[in-house]
């Protein structure tokens, strides 16, 4: 039997096999595993997110995979020269992998989805627990939703569904769930370091159903301008760091306009292609010292096909050439430094048939057009993975956002119902704050942010 139907723009070809799993998708059993996920709150760098992966190793062994799970070497990894960074405190990181067998000589397939969530903020401005889930309709709520449990629950059901139809696969299909995306991409990192690679991956985040096939990079610096210190009363006696920085934003910003000068025609979409933004600026102890010190922070776009090391070395250029053209800081210059997130570019191949592999799947099963292809510029929540897969490890990849992800709601700090301040490090959701830095406890079950709160720039939003 073929089941076919006029589209927009296509012809709707299902067979039997794939109509046989589709027929197998198990809607309720979907909606149960999500929740049961959410439940789970594996904010990254917590214990929590190390019993997410050993929860899903359950899932994938069920699924009569052959699962690898494991404690990653965090030295070793930090140590490595392609190491991503990381924002999160952690003592540990879990790889996990499922692998179907291996019944012919095609290719091998990545499903990658990242089990940790952002921390969930202020909870007095949730409706409830962000980590007890509800479904309000066909709406579920709670922290990671959409970002991106959903995507991963839409890869257990997606093989779950093929297990269920009985459906012979010509190559291999391989299950990646990884922690640590939101603080850098430690797990994808750790998880191809291991080992386990493909022939493309696509990664089921969050896209309103569109097709992502590259996104630029950002990498996360910081810069110390230093001053001189003396009372305010006599500030002609010293140098106000606040002052000396000033020429190095403006280079800062020549610079963005120099490195947007020629982009990728894929990035024509975007005003401005590869942002860089400075986002915190500190500087000063007391209001009536000459500051000594300043400290800015913000995160530099790389662009398609930009080796991250030629971007860092174009704004430590930058800053050097401002700090030789200024009095003081020509004997005194701002020191450039990298912590945080270090995210490489990454793209699909021009006419890689897995875009439109994808898009035409998409389409049949949704009855509605190809989704578009676009281009992320911001929040590269995978950067690391697309990039270290595809340039290391000859695995393309793609992005698409699930029916599942879809029918969700995000629950993410960027959603509208978030109007709170970041706490970071992720507090205790009870006992006492982990990190010293709660002011008071709300309810007697979760903290409101701490009052210190780290790092500059909140994690899936670089
Ligand atoms: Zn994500």
């Amino acid at each position: 039997m073929r089941v076919r139907a006029n589209l927009i723009s296509r012809l709707v070809t299902i067979n039997d096999v794939e109509a046989a799993a589709l027929a197998a998708v198990d809607e309720a059993a979907i909606g149960r595993l999500l929740l049961d996920l959410l439940a789970v709150p594996s904010v990254t760098g917590s214990a929590a997110e190390s019993e997410a992966q050993h929860v899903l190793a359950g899932h994938l062994e069920r699924l009569d995979l052959d699962v690898d799970l494991w404690s990653m070497d965090l030295a070793s990894l930090r140590a490595h020269p392609d190491f991503p960074g990381g924002e999160a405190p952690r003592t540990e990181a879990w790889g996990l992998v499922g692998c179907s067998r291996a019944t012919g000589d095609g290719p091998t397939l990545i499903l990658q989805g990242h089990v940790d969530v952002v921390p969930p903020g202020d909870v007095a401005q949730w409706d409830g627990d962000p980590f007890r889930p509800r479904a309000v309709g066909d709406v579920v709520h709670g922290r990671g939703a959409c970002d991106m449990k959903a995507g991963v629950v839409a890869i257990l059901a997606a093989l779950a569904a093929i297990r269920a139809a009985d459906a012979r696969l010509r190559g291999q299909v391989s299950v990646h769930f990884v922690v640590s995306e939101e603080d850098g991409g430690l797990g994808a990192f750790g998880t191809i370091q291991r080992g386990h690679t493909g022939d493309a991956c696509i990664i089921t985040e969050p896209t309103s159903g569109a097709l992502m096939v590259a996104n630029g990079g950002a990498l996360t610096f910081r810069i110390e301008v230093p001053g001189q210190a003396t009372h305010g009363s006599t500030r002609y006696a010293g140098v106000s760091a606040i002052d000396a920085y000033l020429p190095i934003h403006a280079a800062l910003a020549r610079l963005e306009t120099r490195r947007n000068a020629d982009a990728d025609p894929l990035m024509s979409g975007w005003k401005i292609p590869y942002p860089l933004s400075v986002g915190t600026v500190r500087a000063g102890d007391w209001a009536s010292s000459v500051p000594d010190l300043l400290v800015a922070e913000g995160r530099l776009g790389v662009a398609l096909g930009e080796d991250p090391a030629q971007a860092r070395a174009d704004l430590e250029a930058c800053v050097a050439e401002a700090c030789a053209s200024d009095p003081w800081l020509r004997s005194h210059p701002a020191v450039v430094t990298w912590p945080g997130g270090q995210f490489a570019s990454g793209r699909l191949p021009a006419a890689h048939p897995l875009a439109a592999l994808v898009g035409d799947a998409h389409a049949d099963v949704t009855r509605s057009a190809r989704p578009a292809e676009q281009v992320r510029l911001t929040a590269v929540t995978c950067a690391c993975t697309r990039e270290r897969e595809s340039r290391r490890c000859s695995t393309d990849p793609v992005t698409c956002g699930s029916p599942t992800a879809r029918r969700s709601r995000c629950g993410s700090m960027r959603s509208s119902r978030w109007r709170g301040p970041w706490s970071w490090p992720p507090c205790g959701r009870s006992g006492d704050c982990p990190y010293g830095r709660c002011r008071e406890r709300r309810g007697g079950t979760a903290w409101i942010p701490c009052s210190t709160p780290k790092p500059s720039n909140p994690p899936g939003a670089r």
